[in-house]
């Protein structure tokens, strides 16, 4: 059966590494059973890419073809790991600014799990761009790195309002936000603060904060009791794989990159080289991930169909790739992809079905500037020195160093722990990166020419390598505090 025509789509489609052309083309059968009418535009991107010497990789062309048609279907794209290039999925989400990573979990028909039955049914709405994933990293002396947690106010309002948007579209009645907000009470407190405020634009839906590390808990003890959980970047990878897991693993999981302007669809899986061109990928996850598209391109029919026809092949339990056929006699991707082609029409005899709409994109101001603070005021600066000094000889040091100057050393920390001053003797296992955090003196205003003195003097006699100036917005301390530190 096919899906009713309309115009045709123009989707840009990447075939990825690894298991990504067996599972595509999968998905593409399927696609072209229910007479969608796509016109596939086939780019590159990944381990090909990277071999080709371009660092991001992503070759022109298909950065090119995205611009022009602003839908991709991609399959998963290799990550070389630890050196050189940037991720390629990484690249491709940050040009095309896809900050909503949508991923839906719920149990499957035919898929048996120790979770069958309990009815699982939530999304996981991760932001995409922000957090670690900024992917700036330092190394700050030979043996110590620093990555730094970007989390902005802009970000954090569309992620969220995506969230609800999205409750509203699936017909759900709760978020839950999950972070970090009671140890990262900056970057995670920011996005707690923007959820409670954002929330009350959407009355009709209830919001609840829980703690990240206990919603991992909670997602292996009840996870039924989720609905819709929005998280920051790395949160919501590292949960969403797990969330994965509860349904049947990795082959299950579908995925959309959505943002205002562009959209990519893709399993949550990555290329999995181990089973590489043996035909036993399991290819519901891409499949499922092009049904989403379907539905994000306003064909929502076409998406029904090819969900439902996906669901009664799994329902049925015939033509099961290897990771799922369990005792069965296990299907190859291809032939599974045949059969779900010839399910189009049929629907599972158990799943409850949701009435979907298109989610209403929000739309959030463009400009920087979010806040305007009333006042602003310097209350310190940190600057961090290497130096394989004890602590009370580098405290004393710093201490003559400003000597002369309008600040004073208030403290020196050493991995987040105030190490200088302290009473008796200190258990902490320093390394060779410290934070000298600098006060003002008697109530003298801490310019940059200050610091700039200050920075020379440190040079002369230890290096230096990142400086923060403390601010204070309203008279609120903008920064954290050291372990210790009153
Ligand atoms: P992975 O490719 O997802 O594979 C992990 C394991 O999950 C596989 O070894 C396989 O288990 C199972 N698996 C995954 N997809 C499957 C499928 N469709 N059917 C059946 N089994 C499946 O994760 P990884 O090994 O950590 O990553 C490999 C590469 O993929 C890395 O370069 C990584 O950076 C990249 N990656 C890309 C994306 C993306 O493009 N969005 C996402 C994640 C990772 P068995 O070994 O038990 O068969």
């Amino acid at each position: 059966m096919a899906a009713k025509k309309t115009s045709a789509h123009h989707v840009t489609l990447i075939p990825g590494d690894g298991i990504g052309p067996e599972v595509v083309a999968a998905a593409r059968e399927v696609l072209a059973a229910a007479e969608v009418p796509i016109v596939w535009e086939e780019r590159l991107a990944g381990a090909q890419v990277f071999k080709k010497g371009v660092a991001t990789g992503v070759l022109p062309e298909t950065i090119k073809s995205l611009r022009r048609n602003k839908i991709a279907l991609k399959g998963p794209l290799e990550t070389p790991v630890g050196y050189g290039e940037k991720s390629a999925n990484v690249t491709l989400r940050k040009l095309f600014e896809t900050y909503g990573n949508i991923r839906p979990v719920h149990e499957l028909p035919g898929i048996r799990t120790p979770y069958s039955g309990r009815g699982i049914d939530f999304v996981v709405v991760r932001e995409n761009i922000e957090d670690l994933y900024a992917g700036i990293e330092h190394m700050q002396t030979p043996d110590v790195a620093q990555a730094l947690k970007v989390v902005t106010r802009k970000g954090s309002e569309k992620i969220i309002r995506l969230a609800f948007e999205l409750a509203r579209a699936e017909g759900r009645r709760k978020v839950s936000c999950a972070t970090k907000a009671n140890i990262l009470k900056l970057t995670e407190g920011l996005f707690k603060r923007v959820f409670e405020e954002v929330s009350k634009d959407y009355p009709d839906i209830e919001a609840s904060h829980l703690i990240v590390d206990n919603c991992a808990h909670q997602m292996v003890m009840r996870p039924e009791q989720f609905d819709v959980l929005v998280m920051t970047n790395m949160n919501g990878d590292i949960l969403s794989d797990l969330a994965s897991a509860l349904i049947g693993g990795l082959g299950f999981a579908p995925s959309a990159n959505l943002g205002d302007d562009y959209a990519i669809f893709e399993a949550v899986h990555g290329s999995a080289p181990q089973i590489a061109g043996k035909d036993v990928a399991n290819p519901t996850a891409l499949i499922h991930s092009s049904a989403l598209m379907l539905r994000h391109l306003g064909e929502l029919k076409a998406a029904e169909l090819v969900e439902n026809a996906l669901f009664a092949t799994l329902e049925d339990g015939k033509f099961l790739t290897p990771d799922v056929a369990a005792d069965r006699e296990p299907g190859g991707t291809k032939s599974f992809a045949r059969q779900v082609a010839k399910n189009l029409g049929r629907a599972p005899r158990m799943f409850p079905r949701r009435a979907f709409k298109r989610i209403k994109m929000p739309r959030v101001t463009r400009a920087a500037v979010m806040t305007k603070p009333g006042s602003r005021a310097r209350a310190g600066v940190d600057v961090f020195v290497e130096s394989s000094l004890t602590p009370t000889v580098l405290g004393h040091k710093l201490e003559k160093v400003c000597e002369g100057l309008p600040l004073k050393l208030s403290l020196v920390s050493n991995r987040g722990i105030k190490v200088y001053p302290v009473e008796g003797s200190s258990e902490t296992d320093v390394v060779d990166w410290w934070c000298a955090r600098f006060r003002p003196m008697g109530g003298i205003a801490l310019t940059d020419d200050v610091i700039s003195v200050l920075l020379a003097r440190i040079n002369a006699v230890m290096p230096w390598m990142h400086v923060e100036k403390l601010s204070a917005f309203d008279g609120t301390g903008a920064y954290s505090k050291a372990a210790g530190e009153d």
